[in-house]
């Protein structure tokens, strides 16, 4: 996470750069080339970026009611800073210092999280942005266009205020527009997935200890201190008799890695591990929240029509968040994500690789997997491939670690 010396700069920066885009290229630029009402227009797209960074920075995320206390089938998660227990999907931010539902991340450019409640604005800032600086940059492209095309006449013919101003504005307003775009791409991939940016991260994180026997240990601890008996066999999709559709769609993605089926079939031979289950299988994972592509949309967003209103918000419940059908009929683990959750102190020994074991391996993924040495680390030193840990999501750790595992 980018960590400014001065707070306040990650509103003023941003602020300088909108007015400069937005007045500096209509003065010196464009009042003399678009016409009145295409420059009514400019200046309304600038103005609705404006609203949309202000509502970013003064919505509240949401924060847990004050009485709230996790119904059974919830890890009990206590907040000693808040000293009020945790809804599912809230994290405590450390510049905010406070419990933020559905924590996506926080954002020093608005100098609030991003979360359950104001991530339509924070959205909507970045379209905006995006839309604004996208027909600036094909303005400016114009005019650099027309000097190439104009180079035969005199110097004294063309403003040389207004070709230093486009060669000013032109990368800053290109620079501006990518990274928005880049930005969108990403929070657009997270909800569509039902996901937020902590909990995509926190996928990852399962997926590349899936087999550690650390994590199976601390699942299974937790399966028998919540249920009270030992974790049942755990079978794959494959096995079991749940959907034939999912089974053809899996075909066809399977058809294209034939060589990588090959091996998974040689892996399935059953090994000596004790705790990492021999069919279960990420894809046999279930994320709890996933409401399929457009209830996520519009559970974060609202309904399509309302999404360029400057106030509309969230249509979903941020304290007791829906869990799907698939979640409901197709879980194994039986626990509350993530399934890890719960038990921090859990400590992590020094692993060392068996080789031989590793040998044995066919499937390339597994022993990717196995030799990668984010394997065994603790939530807390884990990153993703981008190298982020939960701490540059703005998570207060010290809070998170110290939550207990009660019935
Ligand atoms: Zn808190
Ligand atoms: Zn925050």
């Amino acid at each position: 996470m980018i960590q400014l010396k001065w707070p306040i700069l990650g509103v003023i920066i941003p602020s300088i750069i909108i007015a400069v885009l937005g007045y500096g290229s209509h003065y010196f630029v464009l009042q003399h080339h678009l016409s009145f009402r295409e420059q009514m227009w400019f200046e309304f797209y600038v103005t609705m970026v404006w609203i949309s960074y202000l509502l970013a920075i003064i919505t509240s995320p949401g924060t847990p009611p004050s009485n709230y206390k996790p119904p059974k089938g919830e890890w009990k998660r206590y907040c000693k800073k808040c000293n009020n227990f945790k809804p599912p999907r809230t994290h405590h931010c450390k510049v905010c210092n406070a419990c933020v539902l559905q924590m996506d991340h926080h954002c020093p450019w608005t100098y609030n999280c991003v979360g359950y409640g104001n991530l339509p604005h924070f959205l909507r800032f970045l379209g905006w942005t995006f839309w604004t600086t996208s027909y600036l940059f094909v303005l400016l492209c114009q005019r650099i266009y027309s000097y190439y095309e104009q180079a035969d006449l005199p110097i004294y013919l063309i403003s040389k205020t207004e070709m230093a101003a486009v060669i000013f504005l032109t990368p800053i307003d290109f620079f501006i527009c990518f990274s928005q775009l880049v930005l969108l791409i990403r929070v657009f991939g997270h909800i569509f997935k039902g996901m937020t940016q902590i909990e995509t991260w926190e996928w990852e994180r399962i997926d590349s200890q899936f087999y550690s026997e650390h994590l199976w240990e601390t699942i299974r601890s937790n399966y028998s201190q919540l249920h009270g008996k030992e974790m049942p066999k755990l079978v794959s999709w494959s096995g079991s008799s749940a959907t034939i559709a999912r089974q053809l769609a899996e075909q066809e993605i399977e058809a294209n890695e034939e060589q990588e089926q090959e091996f998974e079939i040689i892996s399935k031979e059953p090994s000596d591990e004790s705790l990492i289950p021999k069919e279960f299988t990420m894809d046999d994972m279930v994320f709890p929240y996933d409401l399929g592509f457009f209830k996520n949309l519009t559970n974060a967003l609202g309904y399509p029509w309302m999404w360029l209103l400057p106030f509309a918000g969230p249509n979903s419940d941020g304290v007791v968040p829906e869990k799907s059908e698939e979640y409901q009929e197709e879980d194994q683990l039986n626990l509350p994500w993530p399934p890890d959750g719960g038990s921090r102190e859990h400590v992590v020994k020094n692993t060392q690789y068996d080789y031989d074991k590793l040998k044995q391996i066919r499937n390339y993924q597994e022993l990717r997997k196995r030799l990668d040495p984010r394997l065994n680390m603790q939530r807390n030193e884990w990153m993703d491939h981008a190298g982020s840990t939960l701490d540059d999501f703005g998570v207060d750790i010290e809070v998170e670690q110290e939550e207990s595992l009660e019935k």
